[in-house]
């Protein structure tokens, strides 16, 4: 299919009606004759037709996700070369991409952050060794309630590090350490606990709608980035504990 072919048809977005049969207003694909439309730019939760609130009914979305997988297949028989083939390609490809986005907590929150205009911190292991290597200081700021474990367990790698410099073994400290490293691993996970429950202050204003205050909206959006943030900073934690420990 060539770029002028696609040029020559309406711009997607303006498509209101089936382009082959004409029947009502298609969004993903024609329930009157089942033909794939032309994708029209929306995000995920619209994609899904979902409001934008956080509390999402995974089985029912899993559902929605493999009949859509099926009528927008682009291996569909009559599909082959054609115009609906590209189309069903571009939209198997978002339906994909906004599956996998709103089925994962973590990621669906991150998401709504990101329409909302917020970037959480890269703090992912690339992002980390990049700036170690640069001899950039990562700067990350330690949840106040780590603090002090965070502290005592920085000493305690230290003088693991030392000791298997040196050849020594110490069964005890490396036991400690991996107590510490289970602690935290239990809190990470507390911190999706945490994270839902702070889901509810968001979807109530979402209920509102426009009467719902902005204060409100970034109080709710703010508790979600620190959350998030303090899951980050436990995963890097983690992490570090178990190089440190296999080195
Ligand atoms: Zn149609």
């Amino acid at each position: 299919m060539s770029f002028t072919e696609i040029k020559a048809k309406p711009a997607p977005e303006e498509t209101q009606s089936c382009w082959s049969c004409g029947s009502m207003r298609a969004a993903r694909f024609c329930e009157a004759c089942g033909k794939v439309q032309p994708p029209a730019p929306v995000d995920y939760f619209s994609f899904f037709g979902l409001p934008r609130k956080l509390k999402v009914n995974v089985p029912a979305l899993e559902k929605d996700f493999y009949e859509l997988s099926r009528k927008l297949h682009p291996d569909l028989n009559a599909r082959a070369g054609t115009q609906e083939q590209e189309w069903s390609l571009q939209q198997s490809s978002l339906l994909n991409d906004a599956y996998r986005t709103l089925k994962d907590p973590i990621k669906r929150t991150q998401y709504l952050l990101k329409l909302e205009g917020i970037e959480l911190e890269e703090q992912s292991k690339s992002a980390t060794e990049k700036a170690r290597a640069s001899g950039e200081t990562k700067k990350q700021i330690v949840p106040p309630d780590l603090l002090e474990e965070v502290f005592e367990l920085n000493m305690q790698l230290e003088e693991l590090r030392m000791q298997k410099k040196m050849g020594e073994d110490d069964p005890a400290l490396i036991e400690e350490i991996g107590r510490q490293k289970l602690e935290l691993e239990e809190k990470h996970d507390a911190l999706l606990q945490e994270l839902e429950s702070d889901w509810k202050a968001w979807d109530t204003l979402m209920e509102k709608g426009p009467s719902g205050s902005e204060v409100e909206r970034k109080q709710a959006l703010a508790k979600m980035v620190d959350v998030l943030n303090r899951r980050n900073y436990i995963r890097n934690l983690v992490r570090d504990v178990s190089e440190a420990l296999e080195n």
